[in-house]
């Protein structure tokens, strides 16, 4: 499987957070998953390509060249490419990805996270989207989500559209729990009375 994580740049969050994205890289590279992230070298996205490296994993980064110019790279992956642009990024990110794990992390997960599963409402993105929610970070975003939809901007059936593990272990089990996401996407895709 190719999977795609999304993860946080930052240095300055509580090195838990980084501890978790580790055990997690690691986790994937036991199960012979391929990682592909941004391809940074700071906070978690350093951290989880370290711990599939360690495993021996394959670790695929993409990064944009100005981020490369800037040395923000990490030297050490199975495979650099260098991209133009953060559009190009994300879509090459989620292009070709089994599932979507997204890690606590500022706005640039956030906006990828979001980017994916705006897709999958369309009908554009079929696969699972597995929030990492390590200390509860992702609780109040699922409580907002809840509200979005009881105030009708989404239905109902678009919770199920991602879904919410504690820990890195419970990562690989619930995207194989996940079924494929609906093929009649686009028909639920718009608002209507009564959902
Ligand atoms: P954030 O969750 O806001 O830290 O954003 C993570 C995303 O920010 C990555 O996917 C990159 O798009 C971008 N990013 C920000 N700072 C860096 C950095 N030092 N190295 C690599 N990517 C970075």
């Amino acid at each position: 499987m190719r999977i795609c994580v999304y993860c946080a740049s930052s240095q300055e969050c509580d090195p838990h957070y980084h501890a978790v994205a580790f055990e997690l890289g690691a986790l994937l590279a036991d199960a012979g998953c391929t990682l592909v992230y941004g391809g940074g070298s700071a906070g978690s996205m350093g951290a989880v390509a370290n711990g599939a490296l360690s495993k021996g994993g394959e670790v695929v980064g993409i990064l944009p060249k100005f981020m490369a110019d800037l040395e923000w790279g990490h030297p050490g992956l199975t495979r650099l490419e260098l991209v133009e642009d953060m559009r190009e990024r994300k879509h090459r990110l989620l292009t070709g990805s089994d599932a979507v794990i997204a890690l606590p992390g500022g706005c640039g997960t956030l906006e990828e996270l979001f980017e994916a599963i705006t897709l999958k409402r369309l009908g554009l993105y079929f696969n699972p989207i597995i929030l990492l929610d390590t200390r509860g970070f992702y609780t109040p975003l699922h409580a907002f989500m809840q509200q979005v939809i009881e105030q009708r901007f989404m239905n109902a059936e678009h919770l199920a559209m991602w879904s919410l593990v504690d820990e890195p272990g419970e990562v690989l089990p619930a995207i194989r729990a996940t079924p494929r996401w609906r093929e009649d996407a686009r028909e639920i895709a718009v608002v209507r009375n009564g959902r």
